[in-house]
């Protein structure tokens, strides 16, 4: 059930009505717990895209794993986000600028349909906050944008402020505010960063040539330019359009942010070696700043952190949300368990095991972005032939192609 302004008290207060917190929401459904879903902005009904003439697509889109997918097909909207709209990829080409190095994925080298799904965040939002429409002990606040929390004497409850002096009481409160997460910097969690020096455009737009179901990568020494198959319709044959994630360090972000649509239309499709032709349209671009954090403890007594606001990682694997939904996942079977056990939801036990099957496997994923950023950034020619002997490797061993492609996948972790 939707509401606004609400001083009830809660046993749980999601902070964080992104695509994780939301997800959290929809996975507690079956609980009798009392649920306050809070966000500073209300969820923007107009970013839900819609089948035009010319279609409109969110410029945020993500990559979802076959385990995200099956986490949204247990949660009974996966059918809803395929209607609405997403793109099937089953090939992958990813190469260097160098033209030595490269590596092709297919979906049936795994014995599977697709290696992901492309799916706009606006889309995954709106089938998530249909949902939870439907769920009455669940209350979505907003605009609620928090200051400040205090924990009462024994710990047993934590209060929230707004800062327009709202307050909001609960047992738990779980931490999905993002990757600058305000309640992980008032709690004073401790966080590894890595300044990336990275920025990243995205953008939409409509190629000559069909991409055939294919995301292509290429790492260049300024940073890695992807392109992700779209779907115009849940019945699209065009097959045309593409989203744009382009990483770049900030001298090149602003160079391609300051370049007219006809220039940086010519630039990308040269950037891309021309895999798609020429670029026929293009959409607004945006420049988002990225960073490389990790928290070092995910839970404190009545708090846990999930998703960006616990780790936030670089697109190029396309990983941030699949994690982020893994954290959920874990986190409300282990709430869920604690629950029936007699345990209270905030309970330390509890808290501690969602911390200890999660922080490895994030910092596992990490560590091997920061790998492949280290690798494609400039580079000595030694480190260069290593780099390009290892995709070429790989490439021409499948049991480790099939290995890597699955941990992609999200299907082994
Ligand atoms: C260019 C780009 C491309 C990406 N591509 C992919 C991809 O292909 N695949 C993938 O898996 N991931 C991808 N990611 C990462 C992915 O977008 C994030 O991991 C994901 O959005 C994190 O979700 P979240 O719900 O944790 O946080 P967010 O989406 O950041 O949501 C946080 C929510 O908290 C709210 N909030 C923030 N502060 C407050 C406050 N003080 N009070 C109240 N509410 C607050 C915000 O309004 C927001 O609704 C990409 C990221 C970028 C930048």
């Amino acid at each position: 059930m939707m509401s606004t302004n609400n001083s009830d008290e809660y046993d749980i207060a999601i902070i964080g009505g992104g695509m994780v917190g939301a997800s959290l929401a929809c996975l507690l459904a079956n609980t009798s717990l009392r649920i306050a879903l809070v966000d500073r902005q209300l969820f923007d009904e107009s970013a839900i895209p819609v089948t035009q003439v010319q279609p409109k697509f969110d410029a945020r889109v993500s990559a979802i794993t076959a385990a995200s997918r099956n986490l949204f097909d247990q949660m009974g909207l996966w059918d809803d986000i395929a209607a609405m709209r997403c793109c099937g990829y089953s090939n992958m080409q990813v190469w260097d600028a160098d033209g030595t190095g490269s590596v092709s994925f297919s979906a049936g080298d795994v014995n599977q349909l697709e290696l992901g799904n492309i799916v706009e965040n606006s889309v995954i939002l709106s089938a998530l906050y249909k949902k939870l429409d439907l769920i009455d002990h669940v209350d979505l606040i907003t605009p609620f944008s928090i200051e400040s929390f205090q924990r009462d004497q024994d710990a047993k409850k934590i209060t929230l402020r707004s800062i327009d002096g709202n307050n909001l009481t609960a047992k738990l409160l779980v931490a999905a505010d993002g990757a600058s997460s305000k309640i992980r910097e008032l709690a004073e969690f401790a966080t590894k960063e890595w300044d990336y020096n990275h920025l990243a455009l995205v953008t939409t737009v409509k190629t000559e040539a069909a991409h055939r179901n294919t995301a292509f990568q290429r790492f260049m020494p300024t940073g890695p330019l992807a392109f992700l198959p779209l779907a115009e319709s849940a019945s699209d044959s065009g097959q045309k359009f593409s989203s744009i994630v382009w990483s770049a360090i900030p001298e090149r972000s602003e160079e391609l942010m300051f370049m007219s649509d006809k220039e940086f239309a010519l630039e990308l499709s040269r950037s891309i070696e021309n895999k798609l032709g020429a670029i026929e349209w293009l959409d607004k671009r945006f420049v988002f700043p990225l960073r490389q954090r990790h928290a070092k403890d995910y839970v404190q007594d009545n708090i846990a952190l999930v998703g960006d606001a616990a780790h936030s990682i670089h697109p190029l694997a396309g990983q941030g949300v699949n994690l982020g939904l893994l954290d959920v996942q874990v986190l409300a079977q282990e709430l869920i368990q604690g629950l029936q056990a007699g345990r209270n939801v905030a309970d330390m036990t509890v808290l501690k095991c969602y911390q200890r099957k999660r922080v490895g496997h994030n910092l596992g994923m990490m560590w091997m972005m920061e790998g492949f950023k280290y690798l494609f950034a400039e580079r000595p020619l030694p480190v260069r032939w290593f780099r390009n002997l290892g995709m070429r490797g790989v490439d021409n061993i499948p049991l480790v192609k099939n290995q890597l492609a699955r941990r992609a996948m999200g299907l082994d972790w």
